[in-house]
């Protein structure tokens, strides 16, 4: 598996990522951590890794590609967990180019949003 899908999948799993759920916690951009709602999707969902890989609907075409729809239709946190425990090596591969490809869409939005 190439270097940067492994990068991108870690980074989520260390919550070392931009999802508001972790922005909102520095104190230049402090949010009370119910309200880090995701603003990719304007939705009152937290932006959280459960939302970022499952819910959210601007990675909705990313998702139909490299992720089961078993995860993603009627998604559950059990289910998530399934998913980012998986042994499966496809499945992990999978995730891994889901994980960089919206990662790589979501700059894009953000930068998009703030010009
Ligand atoms: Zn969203």
């Amino acid at each position: 598996m190439p270097r940067k899908l492994c990068v991108s999948f870690t980074k989520l799993r260390l919550t070392s990522h931009q999802l508001r759920v972790e922005t909102g916690r520095y104190a230049s951009n402090r949010t009370p951590h119910n309200e880090r709602y995701c603003l990719i999707c304007n939705s009152i969902d937290l932006e959280d890794e459960y939302h970022f890989l499952l819910i959210c609907n601007m990675y909705t075409d990313i998702r139909r590609k490299y992720i089961n729809k078993y995860y993603y239709e009627n998604p559950s946190v059990l289910k998530f967990i399934e998913l980012v425990q998986s042994k499966d090596a496809t499945v992990l591969n999978n995730l891994c180019k889901y994980v960089y490809k919206a990662f790589e869409k979501r700059v894009n939005v953000v930068n998009v949003v703030n010009m």
